[in-house]
């Protein structure tokens, strides 16, 4: 089934005209990816499936229900969750305080509970802080904290935008086993990244961006091994 559909999607910010005509179908269950360079559109994408931008147009339907006139609220109530680039936990708050807040529309409180402990067994790091500032975590581990936090609202969509960013290669490997992990759960994701080689590697399909306009998309096999994504995204040829 097709949990998110977007078609003919336009955004002008002013002059600039982030995103042209933008088509892009999410499967239920997958994970599908969205690369670029820096400026092709591909937070403002996200930013607009989650309702923080209001297109000029074009449609969107989450779970055959059109959304494109709903609030952020309501379209976080259907759920759909984003993570933001550049994480934005709260930093001023403790690690134990920002994951409730991740579960803050949720009255299953045990339940609550055995998913941080869960979260805690995988991130021991962050069991021994919990009680510490956000602030005083390493990128990385801000990183999975930012999606435990997203995890625990118990998304339908998880959208992360560039959580590899500034990442350790250690790090990195982490978070894209963290990411299989989840969506082998059940939870469907769509990630925007600019290290197209792991992307592809753990994508379903995949869209490609270019000046706000979709140049290619189709499965991650096949266009992992095209010649034009290989010359310009994967530095081969
Ligand atoms: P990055 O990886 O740098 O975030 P991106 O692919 O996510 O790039 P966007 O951030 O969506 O791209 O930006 C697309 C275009 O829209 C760029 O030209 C950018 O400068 C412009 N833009 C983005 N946000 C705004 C805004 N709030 N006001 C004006 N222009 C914007």
């Amino acid at each position: 089934m097709t949990l998110l559909d977007v078609s003919g999607l336009c955004v002008r910010y002013g002059r600039i005209e982030a995103l042209h005509d933008v088509g892009l179908q999410v499967r239920e269950g997958e994970i599908a990816t969205v690369l670029g360079a820096n400026g092709a559109g591909k937070s403002t994408l996200l930013r607009t499936v989650l309702g923080a931008v209001r297109p000029d147009a074009g449609e969107i339907t989450f779970a055959q229900q059109a959304i494109t006139t709903l609030s952020i609220m309501q379209r976080v109530a259907c759920g759909i969750v984003l993570v933001p680039e550049g994480r934005r936990i709260a930093i001023s708050m403790t690690i134990e305080e920002n994951l409730l807040l991740g579960a803050h529309r949720r009255s299953d409180r045990q339940v609550v509970r055995m998913e941080i402990d869960n979260l805690y067994d995988r991130f021991p790091n962050l069991a021994a802080r919990r009680h510490g500032l956000a602030a005083g975590l390493s990128g990385g581990e801000q990183q999975m904290l930012a999606i435990g936090r997203a995890m625990l609202a118990r998304p339908r969509l998880l959208m992360l935008d560039e959580p590899s960013l500034g990442l350790s290669p250690l790090f990195v490997q982490r978070l894209f086993d963290l990411i299989v992990e989840i969506n082998r759960n059940g939870t469907t994701i769509l990630l925007v990244e600019q290290n197209t080689a792991q992307a592809l590697r753990v994508a379903t399909c995949a869209t490609v961006l270019e000046l706000g306009r979709v140049v290619m998309s189709g499965d991650a096999a096949t266009l992992t091994n095209h010649p034009y994504l290989q010359a310009a995204y994967l530095g081969h040829g």
